[in-house]
């Protein structure tokens, strides 16, 4: 048993000076003034600290990714101690552009490999292709026979590297995967890639226009990679859509035109978009590719997990979003639109996956996930297997 006492803690609502136990891998209470013998339990004194879950990172390619320039360029696979120096408690899995050299069934394995070391996961069946290439044979089978599967993508749309779906494809993959979410209970959401193509997300207005699929369906992702984009995300989530940012960076981006994630966050809540629509994923391990106007990858990046948190704290201390609303995009929400059961929340019957964050400056101070520390007052307790 680990009780927490003494905290500000956020749910991620706020809720004051309470304290958290913990027994099992589970929150047992979340309440102020809990009292319990020290034989049985490991109590810490967490006073002058801030306690909110642990972060899920829903859209990190934990398998690695990449490949765009030549076999050298593919990047490496999701080290545990990344996740967390990150305070990321819970990832979604998923592969991109290749999914020839990288297969489901790696992708499975990290998965299990990264629960095994501490923390937990999830995968997303598919990668950049449509039609889509599935574990078992299709989509509903996959979300059926495989807990760990909880929907689809990243399906790549209005990109050079996509496989260019018709809307037919595409709306036959969504279908699918909503009922095959249907039937076990699962999100069956559709990550969708989106590129800086001129189409944008006029595929998936069309799918909403056309079909009886409703918008909460999907949840497109880097709609913060160009100001076009990012303005059609917007209206998409004002009309009860879910937008998705992309938090990792490189200054190249940045100068072209992408919208840094805490100022688009700050944007979208001033033009009127619900805070609950909102989520923000790091693109962990993918690659970070450069192209020069003939389309050429002239350089290669890696997207880390750790860029995920500086994002919600930038929200917070330059663009003056309050914290229990920018702590959500990184935990009640995805956990909520993924349908990820005992994820994302400080509440009782919860898992015991919590982040402690130093009053103020707001910098990662100790991890728990599952109830064990992974991180104590700033030192790693836990390594991934080969690290
Ligand atoms: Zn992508």
């Amino acid at each position: 048993m680990l009780l927490i006492k003494n905290a500000e803690v956020y749910t991620p609502a706020r809720a004051g000076r309470v304290d958290v136990l913990m027994a099992g891998g589970r929150i047992l209470r979340v309440e102020p003034e809990i009292r319990m013998p020290a034989e049985y339990c490991e109590v810490f004194d967490a006073a002058g600290l801030v306690a909110v879950p642990g972060f899920v990172d829903a859209h990190v390619h934990i398998l690695g990714g990449g490949g765009e320039g030549g076999y050298a360029t593919r990047t490496p696979e999701l080290a545990l101690s990344d996740a967390i120096r990150g305070g990321v408690t819970t990832v979604v899995g998923c592969l991109g552009t290749d999914g020839v050299t990288r297969s489901l069934a790696g992708l499975l394995a990290k998965a299990r490999g990264l629960d095994e070391e501490g923390i937990s996961t999830f995968v997303l069946t598919g990668h950049y292709a449509v039609p889509l290439q599935t574990l078992t044979g299709s989509i509903e089978r996959d979300l059926l026979f495989v807990d760990k599967i909880i929907g689809v993508g990243e399906v790549a749309i209005s990109d050079h590297r996509s496989t260019q779906p018709t809307f037919d494809e595409f709306v036959r993959l969504a279908a699918e995967s909503r009922r095959g979410g249907i039937l076990s209970g699962k999100a069956g959401i559709v990550n969708i890639h989106l590129g800086d193509g001129r189409r944008g997300l006029d595929l998936l207005r069309r799918v909403i226009a056309e079909t009886e699929i409703p918008a909460t369906q999907f949840l497109p992702t880097h709609i913060n990679r160009n100001p076009g984009l990012f303005e059609e995300g917007i209206a998409h989530a004002k009309g009860g859509g879910f937008v998705d940012f992309t938090t990792s960076s490189i200054p190249a981006y940045i100068a072209d035109g992408e919208v840094k994630c805490s100022q688009g966050l700050r944007r979208m809540l001033d033009a009127g978009v619900a805070g609950t629509q909102i989520t923000f994923t790091s693109d962990g391990q993918g690659s970070l590719p450069t192209f020069d106007e003939q389309g050429r990858t002239v350089g290669v990046g890696v997207g880390r997990v750790t860029s995920l948190f500086p994002e919600v704290r930038d929200a917070v201390l330059q663009e003056r979003v309050p914290l229990d609303v920018a702590l959500r995009v990184i935990t009640a929400n995805p956990a909520r639109i993924l349908k990820l059961r005992g994820k994302g929340q400080l509440a009782a019957g919860h898992d015991a996956d919590l982040v402690l964050l130093t009053p103020g400056d707001l910098e990662i101070h100790s991890v728990v996930a599952r109830g064990r520390w992974l991180m104590k007052a700033g030192a790693a307790l836990a390594r991934g297997t080969f690290e």
